[in-house]
């Protein structure tokens, strides 16, 4: 079959070069480079992804299996994070032992000194274990984190000074999105084994395996924008922004859906209502090495530093980046700010790109249960053929991170090959 995936993110990426394999496949990019590394800059001559993303194997098993497969080398990374408040003075940090293969998160005594940070480490404890058992016992589902913490009076130090802003890191968004993000997808991304696996990196960055990806995708077409996507009957019309307009017998949107529901010209309405349901949040990443980001006492410094304060909607997050990427290690410092509640002195700024990232709430949960069954059902029976397929991290269940956007990317690519045997096929070779 001849079919276009529309985006060079990591989902576009894998899901091309997954078809790649038995189909022509020609992958478009909006983006001069793939999405995925569209962003990275060189600093002192090594590129820095922007954003830096990290995974850990139990929480990660398809990307970890992709990278793998791809010859993606990766490496352990702290994950060790001080929280300060506006002043810049730490109120809780945690630390990281890594032990073989093991990576511990600590606080030493010094670091539970205050009662604050007393109520938090204890807070901590009780969360993973109440939400791990709730789990466990299917127990958490209609219930978001705020719920959880309130019915279970976790103690307020702990969900406003480390659970909402943590997660609002993670997921990148406001504190209050934070407060309603499910709990069941919460304590999954918990349970995965985070308090016990390190957390890791690509060795050389989102290129590598964004170059390996490419090297295996039959046509990949950059700085090419397109308008908009339009099933009719057995083909699809691809709209260029230079006005060109190709067929394909199948189409992959993977964009984010806000995107796929601007490009897609003939939805139908039940699919137009599903890509209505996911949600947005905008925000700013900066390179730069102004070192007021920074905890105020360089000893206090970690490798992520969130800081947190009433009069922001979220969290600002900063990574110090020589402590994640050794070619930097004795370099000058080089930070990574996500959501800057200032702005870094101008001499000091090396690049800025903004991002969007899906939210997950009640109603993106819903909106995915009814996008994964239909995109199953069409693959299941061809009638009506279903030609325009939802690929991206906001099209899978947990936290929209690289993992979702791989597990994605590998289940549009079983739908397509289960649509291209067809029927007769299918029941011949009992799939
Ligand atoms: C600050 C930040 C930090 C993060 N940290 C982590 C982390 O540590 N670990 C982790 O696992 N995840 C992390 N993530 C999330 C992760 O980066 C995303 O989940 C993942 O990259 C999404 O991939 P995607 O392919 O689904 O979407 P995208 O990367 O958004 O890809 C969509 C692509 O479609 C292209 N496109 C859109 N419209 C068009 C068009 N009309 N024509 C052609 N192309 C188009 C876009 O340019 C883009 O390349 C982070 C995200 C952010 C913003």
């Amino acid at each position: 079959m001849n079919i276009a995936v529309i985006g060079g993110g990591i989902a576009g990426l894998t899901a091309a070069w997954l078809l790649s394999r038995q189909h022509t496949v020609t992958l478009f990019e909006r983006q001069a480079q793939p999405g995925f590394v569209a962003s990275s800059l060189a600093v002192d001559g090594v590129r820095v992804d922007m954003p830096l993303r990290v995974f850990y194997p139990g929480y990660y098993p398809t990307l970890t299996r992709l990278y793998r497969e791809l010859g993606v080398a990766t490496e352990p990374v702290s994950y060790a994070t001080t929280f300060t408040g506006s002043d810049g003075q730490v109120f809780f940090r945690w630390r990281n032992l890594r032990l073989g293969g093991l990576s511990i998160p600590y606080v030493l005594p010094v670091d539970v000194a205050s009662p604050r940070a007393w109520r938090i480490v204890q807070g901590a404890l009780r969360f993973k274990r109440l939400a791990g058992a709730a789990l466990a016992r299917g127990e958490l589902a209609g219930c978001s984190v705020g719920e959880f913490a309130a019915a279970h009076g976790l103690p307020a130090e702990y969900v406003d000074g480390l659970l909402l802003p943590a997660l609002a890191t993670i997921a990148t968004c406001t504190t209050e999105d934070a407060r309603n993000y499910p709990a069941d997808v919460v304590a999954a991304y918990l349970a995965g084994g985070l308090t016990r696996q390190s957390v890791r990196r690509a060795v050389h960055g989102a290129d590598d395996a964004a170059h390996r990806l490419s090297a295996g995708i039959g046509r990949v077409v950059c700085s090419a924008g397109v308008q908009g996507v339009r099933q009719d009957g057995e083909h699809v019309a691809v709209l260029r922004a230079t006005g060109e307009v190709e067929l394909f017998d199948h189409v992959v949107l993977a964009t984010q859906a806000n995107q796929a529901a601007a490009l897609w010209q003939n939805p139908p309405p039940a699919q137009a209502e599903l890509l209505a349901a996911f949600k947005y949040r905008r925000l700013e990443v900066l390179m730069h090495r102004d070192t007021r980001f920074m905890p105020v006492r360089r000893r206090d410094w970690s490798p992520v530093n969130a800081r947190v304060c009433a009069q922001h909607d979220r969290p600002e997050s900063t990574i110090w980046v020589n402590a994640v990427q050794p070619a930097l290690r004795h370099a000058m410092p080089v930070f990574q700010t996500v959501h800057p509640h200032r702005q870094p002195r101008d001499d000091l700024l090396i690049g800025r790109a903004a991002f969007e990232r899906p939210l997950v709430d009640a109603s993106s949960q819903r909106a995915l249960a009814t996008l994964q069954q239909s995109q199953s059902a069409a693959a299941a029976d061809r009638t009506p053929a279903r030609r325009v397929w939802l690929c991206g991290s906001y099209a899978e269940a947990g936290v929209p991170l690289l993992e979702s956007a791989v597990r994605s990317a590998y289940g549009v690519a079983a739908a397509l090959r289960a649509a291209a045997a067809g029927p007769g096929l299918r029941a011949a070779s009992g799939t």
